[in-house]
């Protein structure tokens, strides 16, 4: 007899994007007519930039050359082009200094996040967020480091760091021990960010309980603040301590191409039972290299662009027209009296429901109202009640008109 992986049994079936797909999908039935207009699910609008494609269209052609045709990526973590590119780019500039072999080519940060778990034991005990980016709490469920879901959806066994207006959204660290921190910055779905002071508690409670910290920077390029860290090896010992994560999707819009990496430092370590420390960096290698196929080279050619003086021009006039859109939404929405966090250094915008609706009414009453699909905040988690998240990855014209109709709900 096949047993199933009963872990997987005690995710929730209704998962929140499919939920608000129903809810989409019933009311468009019901009102053939209605234009209705996505703040809600947080994928980009904006073509790739054009220095991407021009590089893109070339590696197809090298692809088509007996002379200058690639086949596996021997290194399997990532074509050295793009690595060195990353190093110089995304770290040389803020004082970071990194080694080629410490960062991994994948497929996006949702598979990084998802699976770095996998290679940390499983009694770690495991600190996110509340409201969260499901991933991190799934993945961990997956992999059988928790129990079964309470009432209010959260597992038995993690550590749930409520993120609220009284703290600022970013949770301080816990009194007691926990072992894998995830965390997020520019956050998803509260649209804050942390300061160094912030990252620096972080990253001295992790030094002091031999944790490990799971950076999640997808969103880094919105950060316009030069005060703000990017990296969260801008803070001193991060290294010993941290694995960062980024992206091309919301930097680049490659949400269909699909480029992102991973740092893991030579210099982190983790434990064996009997106390012995291990470098974890070989240890990523070894299961990436096994696990993961690599991303094609026509991907890494257009990525590298990404990081050439027309490409950057080019994607920061997209990052620019979206924090435009954050901008507005955030204006208008306080004009009329909303409540909003977030949407600065971020592209997301979370608003506190008016008159104590809860998130799935204030949705429920955006959709029939004004015809605008927001994304509950209770889905992210219970410190998420009372909250909704809008987007600005939207087309202008249309943030602009749901915005009107929300003036005049
Ligand atoms: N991390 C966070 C916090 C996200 O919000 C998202 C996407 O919405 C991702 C990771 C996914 O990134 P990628 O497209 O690189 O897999």
């Amino acid at each position: 007899m096949i047993v199933i992986n009963e872990n997987f049994l005690k995710l929730r079936a209704g998962y929140l994007f499919p939920e608000i797909g129903r809810r989409v999908r019933a009311f468009k039935q019901e009102h053939p007519g209605a234009k209705v207009i996505s703040m809600g699910i947080g994928d980009v609008t904006q073509p790739l930039a054009p220095a991407v494609i021009e590089a893109m269209h070339r590696a197809v052609d090298e692809m088509g050359r007996q002379e200058t045709f690639r086949g596996y990526d021997d290194s399997g973590v990532g074509y050295e082009f793009l690595r060195q590119a990353i190093l110089e780019n995304d770290f040389g500039t803020r004082g970071v200094s990194l080694d080629l072999d410490e960062v991994f080519v994948s497929d996006g940060t949702k598979s990084d996040t998802g699976n770095m778990q996998e290679i940390f034991g499983i009694e770690n005990v495991v600190a996110v967020a509340d409201p969260v980016y499901p991933v991190y709490v799934d993945t961990n469920v997956m992999a059988g480091r928790t129990g079964p879901a309470g009432q209010g959806g959260q597992f038995a066994g993690i550590v749930y760091m409520p993120a609220t207006a009284a703290n600022g959204f970013v949770p301080a660290p816990p009194e007691g021990p926990v072992d894998m921190i995830y965390l997020c910055f520019p956050n998803n779905p509260t649209g804050t960010v942390a300061t160094k002071a912030d990252l620096a508690r972080w990253v001295e409670y992790a030094r002091r309980q031999k944790a490990v910290i799971f950076f999640d920077a997808a969103y880094e390029a919105y950060i316009k603040d030069s005060a703000l860290p990017h990296s969260i090896y801008e803070i001193p010992g991060a290294k010993d301590v941290a694995i960062e994560f980024r992206s091309c999707s919301k930097t680049a819009g490659f949400t269909g191409v699909r480029c992102a990496y991973t740092v893991v430092p030579k210099q982190l370590k983790a434990y064996t039972r009997d106390g012995k420390a291990v470098d974890v960096n070989p240890i990523w290698r070894r299961r990436h290299t096994t696990k993961f196929n690599g991303v094609s080279y026509i991907t890494q050619a257009g990525a590298a662009a990404v990081y050439s003086p027309q490409g950057k021009q080019q994607i920061q006039q997209t990052i620019d027209l979206y924090l435009a859109n954050a901008s507005l939404i955030r204006d208008r929405l306080t004009q009329r009296g909303y409540v909003v966090y977030g949407g600065v250094n971020a592209p997301y915008i979370w608003v506190q429901t008016p008159g104590g609706l809860g998130s799935w009414e204030f949705f429920d009453l955006l959709l029939k109202k004004a015809n605008v699909v927001c994304t509950p905040g209770a889905g992210f988690g219970p410190s998420g009640e009372g909250y909704v998240r809008l987007t600005a990855f939207g087309l202008p014209q249309n943030v602009r008109e749901a915005l009107d109709r929300l003036a005049r709900l």
